[in-house]
């Protein structure tokens, strides 16, 4: 600080070892929960996906978002949100340690912070911690495939979700035996086993837990009427259109063309 004359201990400082990011890259931060899987046994999570914890996720993700500026999407999963930072951000010097520590802490104390308004009176038994990774991404196309990546992740993940707590839950078999059954089964046999064994059509399902959360800005219009005085000294009540930036949520596909092209202004050329 700028009171403080230079102590000896001083050199200390130039044992940080610098990490700013490559100029040019987006920057990705990814978090995800600490033992989630324990956490949500623990916090009688629903299964396959449990909507309450899934809404409290993108509620923090929005929480970062209107915090960092800078952010120009977020993508979410399960326990986990991604973050992408444009490229020309100059937030904390382009500092990775700064940045992911700065979204990792701000989510996980929104997700405490917001707890009761999704899980109400059912307590949260123990502090919950997210790990945050930082990675560069030169490219749109790069950044787009990390993006897809995730989704697929998703779409893996739920649709075997989806079929064992079935077979669970209506099949009536053990947790240890869906698991056998499902073993070396493709997605195809997967759909068949919904379709054909509980007249489950998987497209049918929730698009939230199909296609996960993407979080992007849009510009809204917004009239609110002010009072106003005019030049000869009245007041007057007028009509103030402006437009704000809100923080919109999808459940859509961001793997194709589509939602690119709806959406041109996210990416930087
Ligand atoms: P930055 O985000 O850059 O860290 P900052 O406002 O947190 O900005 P710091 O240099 O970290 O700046 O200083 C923390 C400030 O918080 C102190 O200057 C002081 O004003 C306040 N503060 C922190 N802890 C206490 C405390 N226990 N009692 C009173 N004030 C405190
Ligand atoms: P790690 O600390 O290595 O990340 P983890 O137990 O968190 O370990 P993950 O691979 O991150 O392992 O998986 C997260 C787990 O959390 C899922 O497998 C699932 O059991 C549970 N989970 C997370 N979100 C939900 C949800 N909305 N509904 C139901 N279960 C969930
Ligand atoms: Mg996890
Ligand atoms: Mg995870
Ligand atoms: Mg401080
Ligand atoms: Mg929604």
């Amino acid at each position: 600080s700028t009171n403080m004359a230079k102590s000896k201990f001083e050199y200390v400082r130039n044992f940080e070892t610098d990490d700013t990011c490559l100029r040019n890259c987006y920057i990705v931060v990814r978090l995800d929960g600490r033992n989630f899987h324990k956490f949500a046994e623990q916090h009688k999570f629903t299964k396959p996906n449990d909507d309450r914890a899934l809404g409290l996720m993108t509620r923090s993700a929005r929480s970062v978002m209107g915090d960092l500026e800078d952010i120009i999407i977020a993508y979410g999963q399960s326990d986990e949100f991604s973050f992408v930072f444009k490229r020309t951000s100059t937030l904390f010097k382009r500092r990775a340690s700064k940045l992911m520590t700065h979204v990792a802490s701000q989510f996980s104390s929104s997700y405490v912070f917001y707890w009761k308004d999704f899980f109400g009176e059912q307590p949260l038994l123990y502090p919950p911690g997210f790990d945050g990774r930082v990675v560069l991404y030169p490219t749109n196309r790069n950044l787009r495939d990390y993006l897809s990546w995730r989704q697929a992740d998703c779409h893996i993940n739920n649709l075997y979700n989806t079929v064992f707590w079935t077979l669970v839950q209506k099949g009536g078999l053990t947790t240890v035996q869906a698991e056998d059954r499902l073993k070396g089964t493709l997605a195809a046999d997967k759909n068949e086993i919904l379709f054909s064994e509980f007249d489950i059509n998987y497209n049918n399902e929730s698009a939230l837990h199909k296609k996960g959360t993407t979080l992007i800005w849009e510009k809204r219009d917004e009239t609110v009427t002010k009072r106003m005085k005019r030049p000869d000294g009245e007041e007057e009540d007028v009509p103030v259109t402006r437009s704000r930036r809100t923080v919109q949520d999808y459940h859509c596909d961001i793997i194709g063309e589509q939602f690119w092209e709806e959406h041109p202004d996210i990416l930087e050329d």
